[in-house]
């Protein structure tokens, strides 16, 4: 519920690199959470997207290597007139968390299981009230 007491469904934007994923040239690991975070936010009924600079077909791409497609609305480029508007980031880019409002998250540059990043973006969503 929003600040008037009514669900409104909001836009979520994941970022794909030292957000969502690591990789190297061996591997392309998911950040611990990715899945239970967006089936949360998925069930709660807002949008979830996943989006870079990388472009929407390495979006694709790495949506479907993790299994994450049924999760997600929408594969995007990091398009700053991206429709649907972002209403929330998650991203380890600071200065694109201060523009577009968000979450910003320390850089996933190595497998770590114990990585709770994305859990602590999905409590900022439930301490503004969107969960
Ligand atoms: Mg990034």
């Amino acid at each position: 519920m929003d600040e008037t007491g009514e669900f409104r469904a909001i836009n979520i934007f994941f970022d794909v690199d030292h957000t969502l994923v690591y990789s190297n040239q061996h591997a392309n690991m998911l950040r611990p959470g990715a899945h239970d975070v967006m089936q949360r936010l998925q069930e709660a009924g807002h949008g979830v997207y996943v989006w870079s600079a990388g472009g929407q077909d390495y979006v694709e791409r790495t949506v479907a290597m993790h299994g994450l497609g049924h999760l997600v609305d929408g594969c995007f480029d990091k398009d700053p007139r991206v429709q649907p508007k972002p209403d929330f980031i998650i991203d380890d880019d600071w200065y694109l968390v201060e523009k577009y409002g968000g979450h910003c998250v320390s850089q996933y540059k190595e497998v770590n299981a114990e990585d709770r990043e994305l859990h602590e973006a999905l409590e900022r969503l439930v301490e503004l009230g969107h969960l």
